[in-house]
């Protein structure tokens, strides 16, 4: 028989291996997490976008570049250095684009980085050898982006290759929509009107696949910006050309294209995106949604 003293101390020894389990499990949520699917950070909110379509309900997707901020020249905060090290993967777009990951990825330690636009052929930068990473803005590198993203997605977890392969294939059909649409729209701007005029000459794959001339006050951000030439430059073009609208992006400050069309008296016809979706309520929260406000925005302008 156990007296009373041995009995506190059953009682007692229960209570601390109750309370130590608990607070295990307190600790580390992260690992509860883990356990329901994989964890995706990608470095900016399109791919965000992209990426959560295919992983679906098994996963987890999360950016770094905070809607309304470009991409090129991003400075990490710490806590992008956290949530990179939580995931299992980090998708970036490459071709050039994100110019800071160098120094984010030599201090998270052993993430896997995959580059999502593997395999497409890259517009050069005007004047140099390097790429023009806008790939995302031709809906025919996207289909590459999905391919890329559901391989991979396939090999860290081969369980859930069916909704994997399920959900890319809709996504997918989705985008065949999406260009078949954009073609049909842009019938109705006449040949002579097909220019494409913003702050950054982001557009390039976009022209090359939809048959639009681009132009921008600079060629990409990380870039010398906004110097009187440049602007003097597209002021001449704008005149010679006989350009009907201008655009401004979400994402680039708009003084210099406001310049232009004061000096030219060609209006801004609206707003794009380019290198981030919309907030919240801007009707462009999906790279879809983004894409079909960007041809009815270029539409609208240049009819
Ligand atoms: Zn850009």
């Amino acid at each position: 028989m156990l007296n009373r003293k041995k009995w506190f101390l059953v009682i007692f020894s229960v209570f601390v291996l109750v309370g130590c389990s608990s607070e295990e499990t307190h600790i580390n949520p992260s690992e509860a997490v883990e356990k329901e699917g994989l964890t995706i950070i990608t470095s900016f909110s399109i791919l965000g976008d992209i990426a959560g379509e295919i992983i679906g309900n098994r996963g987890t997707v999360e950016y770094l570049v905070p809607i309304g901020e470009e991409p090129h020249e991003y400075e990490p905060v710490p806590s992008d250095f956290q949530k990179v090290s939580d995931s299992d993967v980090f998708y970036v777009n490459g071709l050039n684009l994100e110019e800071w990951l160098e120094k984010l990825v030599a201090n998270v330690g052993e993430i896997p980085v995959v580059a999502v636009s593997d395999g497409i052929t890259p517009i050069m930068l005007e004047g140099n050898n390097e790429e023009d990473p806008h790939a995302w803005l031709a809906i025919e590198n996207v289909k590459t982006y999905v391919n890329n993203i559901l391989n991979d997605l396939i090999e860290r977890d081969p369980s859930g290759e069916s909704e994997y392969r399920s959900n890319a294939e809709q996504y997918l059909k989705e985008l065949d929509g999406l260009e078949a649409w954009i073609n049909e729209m842009i019938e109705s701007v006449p040949n002579e009107n097909r220019f494409i005029v913003v702050t950054e000459n982001a557009f390039k794959y976009f022209g090359a696949s939809y048959g639009f001339q681009t132009e921008g006050v600079w060629d990409i951000n990380s870039q010398e910006e906004g110097t009187p030439g440049q602007v003097g430059r597209v002021i001449d073009l704008v005149n010679d050309q006989q350009i009907p609208s201008l655009f401004v992006e979400t994402t680039v400050d708009k003084r210099y294209m406001q310049t232009i069309s004061l000096d030219t008296g060609v209006n801004i016809a609206g707003e794009v995106y380019t290198d981030a979706v919309g907030p919240e309520g801007s009707g462009a929260e999906t790279y879809i949604l983004m894409m079909k406000h960007n041809v009815e925005t270029f539409v609208s302008g240049l009819k």
